[in-house]
């Protein structure tokens, strides 16, 4: 990323008015172009955030949603089938902070429904 370089719109203090009126200008008009560029940046990372998602695979098994590494295999934690956040263990059951969901599953079942699902050669 590049950083407007400030040192050369920078305003020295022997200035005059009309220079530094004129100095200041250039330096907002730089601004103004970084911060239009990064609008833009922000715009086309948020695009591409729910096609990576979509292309990360999911499959759904014993009501939990289990993610495929991109080297294969899956991971070993359940995932919410709602929103797709990771499922945390909450006194043994397996709940989604973002939207409140509990899994029909325990958490102590996951290492057994994981090797039942995808083998121990998944992992
Ligand atoms: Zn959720």
């Amino acid at each position: 990323m590049e950083i407007p370089n400030n040192e050369k719109i920078d305003i020295p203090e022997s200035a005059g008015w009309t220079e530094k009126l004129s100095r200041a200008e250039a330096r907002i008009a730089a601004l103004e172009l970084e911060n239009a560029r990064l609008r833009e940046e922000i715009i086309a990372l948020k695009a591409v955030k729910p096609a990576d998602a979509e292309t990360t695979g999911f499959v759904e098994a014993s009501g939990v949603l289990w993610k495929q590494k991109p080297a294969g295999g899956y991971e070993s934690i359940p995932y919410c089938p709602t929103c797709k956040s990771t499922l945390g263990d909450y006194s043994g059951s397996l709940l989604c902070l973002k939207c409140n969901w509990q899994a029909p599953i325990k958490s102590f079942e996951v290492p057994k429904v994981f090797n039942d699902l995808f083998g121990e050669g998944s992992r």
